[in-house]
This record gives C-alpha cells, structure tokens and sequence, in this order.
C-alpha cells in the first residue's frame, strides 16, 4: 500500500490563500479552504512520485512532452482463485435472474441473492486475503465490474458500494490492526454489507455544511443528525458515516441495529434511481457508537477518507457505464436489423450505423478509462484527475448513450412498460449525480490541475501585492514593477521558455496512422494548454478560486 504515515506542518490550503488575498472574510475562506485543505491531506498520504502533480493528466499539460508511458495500461492479469470467485458469482446472478428470483417482493435485490453471493466470495473481493477475502488487484476488480453489469448493473453498483465508498476501502486503508481484525472478516462474507453516508439534508456538494455531530462520552461517541440519499442502507448494514468530531469531519464505521429504535431511524421515500436497492435517509438521536470504532487518518481528517474510497468509486461508476452500453448495444443491433423502414431493415441506414458505432466508441473509451485508471491505482498513484475524468465520461456517456442513441433508434417503443429504456431511464441518468455531480467535479479537475502552477507562480505574486497594498498593479507604474521585480521573473522565465521552446513530438508506440493522428492531435493540444491556462489564470486572477 502506498500510503505514508509520515505528519508534517499544516499549512493554509492555495484556495484559502487565494480567497483571503482577494478579500474573502477569514471564515469564508477558511471554510472554502477546509474542503482544498481535505485534499491536500489526501496528496500527502502518496509518496510524491505518485502525487497529482505527477500524475499523467497533470504532467501531459505541463510538462514538455506528454509522458506517453503513463498513458499506456496493463493487461489486466487475475489470479486463478480470484477468477473463480468471479465466475461463481456471475453464476449466482445468472441462476436467480434466470429463475426469476434476482428481486423481492419490493423489487429490491433479494437477500438470498445477496447471502448466496457471499457464499462465493463476491462481497470479499476487495478484502485482503488475511481476513477471508480475495485480495483482488483493483485493476482485475475494475474490468470484473464491466462483466457483472453486462449482468445486473445493480449488483455490480453494490458492489463498488461495499467495496470502494463503504466501509471496506476505509477500514482497509485508515483502519488500524485492530478494526481491521473486528471488521474485515464479517464485510469479506458478507454478514455485513456496507453503505456510505455522507450527504445530509443540508449537505450534498457544499461538505463544509455537515451538520451530523459525535461527541464523546466515555468509551462511547453520541451521535446526533441526518443522512440523505443514503444507498444499500438497511438495518443491520455497517456504514461509514462522515460526521463532525469537535468541528472537524471524522468517520465512524457504525455497525447499525438489527432493528429500528428511539435512537436509530430510516427515512423512506420514493426515488426513481437505483430502484432495485434501497435507497433510504438515516436519522440519529442520541445514538452511541464504540469510540474504538473511529478511523484515524495518518493525516487530515474525515474527508480525506471519504475522499480515497470515492477516487475508487469513480472509477467504478465507469466501469458499471461499459457494461450498462454494452446492454444497450446488444438490445439495439437485433432491433435495428429487424425493423424496416421504407422496405429496409433501419440497420443499413447511415443515420443509424453511425449511432451504433458511436455507442461502441463509447464502451471502448470506458473500457479504456477503466483500464488507465485502475492500472494508475494499483501502481501507487493517487490518481484524482484520472478517476474524476473517468467518472464524467462514464456517467456523460451512459446518459448521452441512453437519449441519443438507444432511445431514439427504438422509436416510441422506447416508451411502453416493459422496454429497457422507459424502465431504467433514471438509471441511466442518475450517475452524473452521484459520487460527485459531473460539473462541480470538473471544477475540482481543473482546481487539481492549476493548483501547483498558482501556488510556484501566482500565488508569491498575489502575497507580495497584498504586503505592498496595491490593489490593481500596473507594470508601467516603477514602483509597482520595483516591488514586483522579484516573484514575477520566474513567472516570465516560464512563459518565455513556454513559447520559445519546441514541443517535443510525442514517442508514441506502433499504431494504425489515422489513430496515430488522433494521439498526435490530443498530444499538441494538451501540451498547447498550458500557455491557455495560465493566461486564463493571470487574466482572471483571484475570481477563479472564487467560483
Ligand atoms: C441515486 C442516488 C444515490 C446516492 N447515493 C448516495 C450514497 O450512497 N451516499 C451519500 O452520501 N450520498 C448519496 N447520494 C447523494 C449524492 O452524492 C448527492 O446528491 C450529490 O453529491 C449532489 O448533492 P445535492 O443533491 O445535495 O446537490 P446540491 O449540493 O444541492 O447541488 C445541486 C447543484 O447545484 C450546483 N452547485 C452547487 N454548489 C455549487 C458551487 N459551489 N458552484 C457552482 N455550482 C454549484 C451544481 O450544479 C450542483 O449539482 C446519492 C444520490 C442519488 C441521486
């Protein structure tokens, strides 16, 4: 494993810098700075070859060249044992979907469906071999996934529940020997399945309003507030719940009651998405949970767990996205070949070739993602800008595979009960919310991706202003060029070096030509983004951290 446990001085994240220097209240900035801050925690638990800024997306931008190496993957290699824990458990779908017993009465997965999976080995895929699960690369986890979705997109969805935002990538990664010893095991079989719970009422994208609070009694914490929107949570579950400790977010992993009762309470209602699992909100009153029972990260705090588990996740939704397409493919071709317009089956036509092709280019880029990214994990790499890049492409194109392609190439078919895209049409759209919205975490991306160009190169100069008192510089006024004379000259020497010198040309392996020309194309352009961004980022200054 690749964390460090290695502690070092705090310091003020760039986002809290930059919005107190362009004259943000101090809590304002401090709490924009909390959730930058989470994450430079994260960055710190990698060893610095495997930081964002040596990540493959940061460096194809702003390094000189793109590192083509880091954006080849692996063939996904799966020991034999861990394959047949695979097998046995696509075995388990196929047979109950078969026998019409994959739900129950409430159309929710059925518990023996989920007991028999634990017999083989499904729910201890993540888990390491000393606790009676599979230890798994999560390379092999990751492409497995895209199979069991092509099965059941539910059951390869709790899977990524359990295993990556759950209680298990948690307890794995931040538990101690202890919690990993008391935990482990029942999550390998699972006797306990796992949820996430960390958006509250009040609390979805904006994480610096949680509200839900432990404070600690004895050897106990009380724990007070609500979740929301919380998945796989039924009584009995183990949960990793993210909530305040003394102000600071921390995560408890609660082993919730076999019944509800005065302390512990789920909220029903209706939800369109993920409509074969439950779904529920969670109430706590004065609920007690073992304070043996809270991980400690070596650095930061809650999110910073939360945060880890989610990098995993992403990447998951990706790969539920290629499995998803790929039944949405097998549905439209023998319609498309059966359907005739005009005395033609519809599948000759251009318009409708094109979309069966897009929808294959998608699966194919999914697929590729899945692979990158999860080659990127389990070499050591943090991976944030990767799994973000792979989450927005997977949800994008599963919902522009849905609308544009499987829905309008089966007409208004689509629409009658019983016709897979009126019958899981919030399925689809659903994972462009979860795990993140799609476009606040495209800004979270780009945040990853100036950060460490701000703080080298913006951030002295926005320090010195800010010491020296000028408001609006002006490189023609002497005394304002004087005072800046000393933070600016890196920022110049860049620039110049920037345009001046040659892009080298990408050392791209053997590829057909007209795909050589795409990875020329994407490399120049990678490369060209640099002096964009960072023009960008002088021309607007401190309103980008403001947004
Ligand atoms: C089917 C489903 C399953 C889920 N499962 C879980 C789960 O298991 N565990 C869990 O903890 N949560 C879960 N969630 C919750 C999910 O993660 C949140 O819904 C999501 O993070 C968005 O939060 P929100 O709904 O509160 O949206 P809001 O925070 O209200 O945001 C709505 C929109 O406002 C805009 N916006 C917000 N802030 C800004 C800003 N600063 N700048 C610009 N625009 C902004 C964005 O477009 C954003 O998408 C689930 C949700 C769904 C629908």
């Amino acid at each position: 494993m690749s964390i460090k446990t290695i502690d070092t001085e705090e310091q003020a994240s760039f986002a809290e810098t930059a919005l107190k220097l362009g004259g943000k209240s101090d809590d304002e900035a401090r709490r924009t700075g909390a959730i930058d801050a989470a994450d430079d925690q994260v960055e710190r638990l990698f060893a610095p070859q495997y930081q964002t800024v040596n990540s493959p997306a940061h460096r194809a931008v702003w390094d000189r060249g793109v590192p083509v190496e880091l954006f080849q993957s692996e063939p996904v290699a799966t020991p034999p044992a861990v394959q047949a824990v695979m097998d046995a458990s696509i075995a388990v779908v196929r047979r109950h979907r078969d026998a019409g017993t994959l739900h129950n009465s409430e159309a929710k997965i059925a518990d023996q469906v989920l007991a028999d999976l634990g017999a083989s080995g499904y729910w201890g895929l993540l888990v390491d071999q000393e606790f009676g699960g599979a230890g798994t690369p999560f390379a092999a986890f990751a492409a497995f996934l895209t199979r069991m979705a092509t099965v059941d997109p539910t059951i390869a969805g709790l899977a990524s529940v359990h295993g990556c935002i759950g209680a298990v990538d948690p307890v794995r990664t931040f538990g101690n020997d202890e919690q990993r010893q008391r935990f482990l095991p029942g999550l390998a079989s699972g006797e306990r399945l796992s949820a996430f719970a960390l958006t509250e009422p009040g609390a979805g994208s904006d994480l610096t309003a949680l509200k839900t609070t432990a404070v600690r009694d004895g050897d106990h914490y009380i724990v007070n507030g609500e979740k929301l929107f919380i998945t796989n949570v039924v009584p009995g579950r183990t949960i990793g719940l993210v909530c305040l400790i003394e102000g600071k977010p921390a995560v408890l992993v609660v082993e919730l009651p076999r019944e509800e009762n005065e302390h512990f309470q789920l909220r029903k209602y209706g939800l369109y998405a993920l409509k074969h699992t439950y779904n529920r909100g969670i109430v706590f009153r004065d609920f007690r949970v073992p304070a043996e029972n809270l991980l400690s990260a070596p650095r930061g705090d809650g999110l910073t767990i939360a945060y880890h588990g989610l990098n995993l996740g992403r990447i998951a939704l990706c790969a539920n996205a290629a499995g998803t397409m790929r039944i949405m493919l097998a549905g439209m071709i023998p319609w498309a070949n059966f359907r005739q317009t005009y005395g033609q089956p519809i599948a000759r036509r251009e318009l409708v070739r094109r979309r069966m092709g897009q929808l294959a280019g998608l699966i194919t880029g999914c697929d590729a993602l899945v692979a990158w990214c999860s080659t990127l994990i389990d070499r050591g790499y943090r991976g944030e800008m990767e799994c973000i890049v792979a989450k927005i492409f997977g949800s994008e194109a599963q919902k522009h595979a849905a609308i544009e392609l499987f829905m309008k190439t089966h007409g208004g078919r689509s629409f009658l009960h019983g016709h897979p895209f009126g019958d899981n049409v919030h399925e689809y759209l659903a994972p462009c919310i979860y795990e993140g919205e799609g476009e606040m975490l495209a800004m979270g991306f780009f945040k990853s991706l100036v950060k460490d160009h701000g703080k080298t190169f913006f951030e002295p100069i926005g320090k010195t202003l800010a010491a020296k008192g000028i408001k609006k510089p002006n490189p023609f006024n002497p005394a304002h060029a004087w005072a800046l004379r000393g933070v600016v000259t890196p920022y110049i020497k860049w620039t110049a070096a920037r345009r001046l010198t040659r892009t080298p040309r990408p050392a791209l392996p053997p590829m057909p030509g007209a795909l050589r020309q795409h990875a020329e194309f994407a490399s120049s352009e990678l490369q060209r983004m640099a002096l964009e961004i960072s023009g960008t980022m002088s021309k607007f200054q401190l309103a980008l951290a403001d947004r």
